[in-house]
């Protein structure tokens, strides 16, 4: 038998209603904020996440499905069934997107999309990186997020910014029916902040490093940002003891945190100030965030983000565009609200069961009248038995079942069972959709 690739899963009802749930909750509120939906190919260059993520982080160089997508390469049966005459393309190395901010940063700068006044975004969709699944961490996974990126010019550089983008997640997580979390913040300063920093970090870890993990040994040397991003137990307690960023933040950086800080509070956004807070991606500036949920355990963070004010640069875009935006893990936002898919699903209304010859031509017409008044309706076959029509009626969770028979479509008037009570009465044609929506709403 063949299965679902490890560390991917297949979303089923009555979960996908969850999923539904959420996702129409996230675009009513982004709305309110004046976001706007991006979709950016799930495949890009390779080296837009290399540049735009960081070469040293554990994403790029664990973890993303890069393949080399070049004709040339393809080999026997598969070219010859191409054709040798085929043009061959140029050569080209693709990685299946492993988060969405660096495709929608190049698709701001490739279209130019400032110029249009849209430089509010957001995604939904897959991402994929090859960790080690377990509960909660998947190879496969959904991001829901949202990009603040412009020119310097429209204030998307400012504190009010972070804040705002920042109350937008409290609001949405709240609106979800979720209070259990907890919002970390911190600042990770600019680019100046962070070479100070670095070098800071390099001499702490000269004398200890060799005691570390290899990653943590080439970190060290590369990038000792990243060390933060280690994992292996042994090297904690040595990671306790680096010296901190916020001992090394200009004063620049200093006065936009406390900004930001001083807003949230305005707010009413509880948070508090994680100074080892400095997630696993290099483009992030200044502020960086995560929100943690009680009942996840082991993966408990359920978003992430922060500002990137150098990325757009970076990806090369010739204007600065300072920018800020987060990314939920769409899967862990589920979880939190596992126990409420039930309540999320919408089953059958009713169920329309054909009896006799020729009832099932009268019977699509019951069907679609209903259902364009905006019903949903389940449509039995003739050739079933009755008893059969009312177990499939209850498995799809209707509420009636509709009989139309000759007798009913003579008089135009059907019979309704409520499956519930077994009680049935006679309903005029005309009458069936507002009696049905009726009895729905008890
Ligand atoms: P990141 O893009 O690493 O900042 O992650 C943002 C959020 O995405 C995290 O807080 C998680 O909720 C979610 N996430 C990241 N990686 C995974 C994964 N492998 N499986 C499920 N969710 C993930």
């Amino acid at each position: 038998m063949i299965k679902a690739v490890r560390g991917t899963r297949d979303l089923l009802p009555p979960e996908t209603a969850l999923w539904n749930f959420v996702e129409s909750a996230v675009r009513d509120v982004f709305r309110a904020y004046n976001f706007q939906e991006i979709r950016t190919p799930i495949f890009e260059e390779t080296q837009l996440f290399s540049r735009g993520v960081g070469a040293d982080t554990d994403i790029v160089t664990k973890e993303m499905y890069t393949f080399y997508d070049d004709r040339v390469a393809v080999d026997g049966p598969l070219l010859s069934a191409i054709g040798p005459s085929r043009e061959l393309r140029a050569s080209k190395w693709i990685t299946l997107r492993p988060e969405n901010t660096a495709g929608v940063v190049r698709a701001y700068i490739e279209h130019n999309l400032e110029s249009r006044g849209l430089n509010k975004l957001y995604y939904i969709g897959p991402q994929f990186r090859r960790e080690r699944p377990q509960k909660g961490r998947y190879r496969q996974f959904y991001q829901i997020g949202a990009e603040v990126i412009g020119p310097a010019s429209a204030g998307s550089e400012r504190p009010l910014r972070d804040a705002e983008v920042l109350e937008m997640l409290d609001t949405l997580l709240r609106r979800l029916g979720i209070s259990d979390f907890i919002l970390y913040i911190n600042s990770i300063g600019d680019s100046k902040d962070r070479a100070a920093y670095n070098e800071a970090l390099r001499r702490a870890l000269e004398p200890v490093v060799e005691n570390m993990c290899t990653d943590c040994q080439r970190r060290a040397v590369t990038n000792p940002l990243r060390v933060f991003d280690c994992k292996v137990p042994q090297d904690q307690p040595i990671i306790q003891t680096l010296p901190l960023i916020s001992d090394y933040l200009g004063a620049e950086s200093k006065e936009h945190f406390e900004n930001v800080q001083a807003l949230l509070k305005k707010a009413e956004v509880s948070f508090e100030v994680n100074p080892r807070l400095v997630r696993g991606l290099d483009y992030y500036t200044r502020t960086a965030f995560e929100f943690t949920h009680g009942a996840l355990g082991a993966q408990n963070a359920i978003l992430g983000g922060g500002r990137y004010d150098g990325l757009a640069e970076l990806l090369g875009s010739r204007e600065p565009a300072p920018g800020i935006g987060f990314a939920i893990g769409e899967d862990r936002l589920v979880m939190a609200l596992e126990g409420r898919a039930s309540e999320t699903m919408q089953r059958a209304d009713a169920y329309i069961a054909p009896v006799g010859e020729g009832m099932n031509r009268n019977a699509l017409v019951l069907a679609r009248d209903l259902r364009r008044e905006g019903l949903v309706i389940e449509l039995g076959d003739r050739s079933l038995r009755l008893k059969k029509m009312f177990e499939a009626a209850t498995k799809a969770g209707a509420k009636y079942i509709v009989i139309v028979g000759e007798n009913e479509v003579k008089a135009d008037a059907f019979a309704v069972k409520d499956l519930a009570t077994g009680e049935q009465v006679s309903v005029p044609r005309a009458e069936l959709p507002g009696k049905i929506r009726e009895w729905k709403i008890g």
